[in-house]
Formats: structure tokens, C-alpha cells, sequence
């Protein structure tokens, strides 16, 4: 996927926030390579062309209220910050989840809320959301996110088995709550967890 004809909103976002700020040490040298990155606990930060990809595809304004699930190093949570009004981070893994809080916090971001917890289940106290980025794969669309997404909403996830072909879907929410359905292209992310009560 490339990186060609982004909204320049996500071109500025893109320059502005470091990728290597959110990297673990050891691999901060590599952070201009559009390569997936290991960010520690056997999570990977996606390539920044997908990262852009994505952004591009939310076609957020100043207003919009963004769900994403898997905050992980929080890089793509300050260029979401960078773009939308607010936006609301879960992430499942209490180490990572304070690991970014820290460094989102030290940038000075204040339009960020941060749960940790099961994503999957979505932020139904914030709901409805602009937007919704789910960072890791699952095998079905989770009901409450694509509940929680507003009318005229847009929600991107990536759908597949763990270790197989995955395709990155698209749901579009219109004014009247019916959803449609784009596929964006073949990708490898992470599984989604989603923890048994
Ligand atoms: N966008 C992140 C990518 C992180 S990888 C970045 O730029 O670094 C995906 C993240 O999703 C991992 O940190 C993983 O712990 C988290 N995750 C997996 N299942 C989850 C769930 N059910 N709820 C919240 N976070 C989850």
C-alpha cells in the first residue's frame, strides 16, 4: 500500500509525530524503514504506508470522535490525537497501556482517554464514535464496535484467522445505521484477544 495522494491533514500528522519516539530502544534506528517493528510482549507496530492508509481511509476532521482498539506503543494514537478531536485508546496489556500513556502524556497530548481492558467490547460510555480503528486481527467484526460506531461513521479493521490471510475491511455506517462493506487489501496484524470473563 502506498503512501501516494494522502489528505495533506494526514501527510502534516505523519511529519509531526516521530516514530522512533515510540519505538523500544533497540529498534529506534530502524524507524524510517516502512517495516513492521516489534514494540515488546509480541506485539508489532505496523508499517507507516498501512498506518497512513488507514488514517486516510477514517478521513477524520478536528471533530471526530475516534475509538481505537490496541493503543500498543501509542503511535498511532498521536497522529489519531494529531487529527481528531478526541479520541478513546483501549488497550488489553497493562504494561503497553501505561508505557503510552506516559509517552503520549509527555508530548502534551490532552484529547486522549485511555482504558485498559478488552477492546473488543468497545467504550459503550463514550459511544457513538466518528471512527473506529481496531489495530489487531479478528476473526469476526465484534457486534459492540460496529454498534458503537455513529450514523455516517466509518470503522477499519482487520478480519482473518491469526495466523492466516487477513483482509482489511472497511464499514461504512450511513445517516440511516445501514452498513456497507469495503475490502482494502491483504494484511498481517496481530491477534485481537478477547478475554474470557
Ligand atoms: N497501533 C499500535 C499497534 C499495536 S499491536 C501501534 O502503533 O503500536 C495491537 C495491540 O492490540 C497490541 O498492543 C495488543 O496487546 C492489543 N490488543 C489485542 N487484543 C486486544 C483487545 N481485545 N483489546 C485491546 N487491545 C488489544
Amino acid at each position: 500500500m502506498s503512501t501516494s495522494m494522502l489528505h495533506p491533514p494526514v501527510e502534516r500528522a505523519l511529519r509531526a509525530v516521530s516514530r522512533g519516539y515510540f519505538l523500544p530502544p533497540a529498534w529506534r534506528s530502524c524507524a524510517a524503514a516502512d517495516e513492521p517493528l516489534p514494540i515488546g510482549f509480541g506485539q508489532t507496530t505496523s508499517q507507516p504506508s498501512l498506518v497512513a492508509r488507514i488514517l486516510d481511509e477514517l478521513a477524520l476532521t478536528g471533530e471526530s470522535r475516534v475509538l481505537e482498539v490496541g493503543t500498543g506503543s501509542g503511535y498511532q494514537t498521536a497522529l489519531l490525537a494529531e487529527l481528531a478531536g478526541e479520541v478513546f485508546t483501549v488497550e488489553r496489556l497493562s504494561v503497553l497501556a501505561v508505557a503510552a500513556r506516559e509517552r503520549l502524556g509527555a508530548r502534551g497530548y490532552r484529547n486522549i482517554r485511555y482504558w485498559t481492558g478488552d477492546g473488543s467490547a468497545g467504550w459503550p460510555n463514550a459511544a457513538p464514535f466518528d471512527a473506529i480503528v481496531v489495530s489487531a486481527a479478528a476473526e469476526t467484526v465484534p457486534p459492540a464496535l460496529l454498534e458503537q460506531l455513529g450514523p455516517g461513521g466509518r470503522m477499519i479493521v482487520p478480519l482473518g484467522p491469526p495466523q492466516g490471510e487477513q483482509v482489511l475491511v472497511r464499514f461504512d455506517k450511513d445517516d440511516d445505521g445501514r452498513v456497507s462493506e469495503h475490502e482494502l487489501g491483504g494484511v498481517r496484524f496481530v491477534p485481537l484477544v478477547v478475554d474470557a470473563l
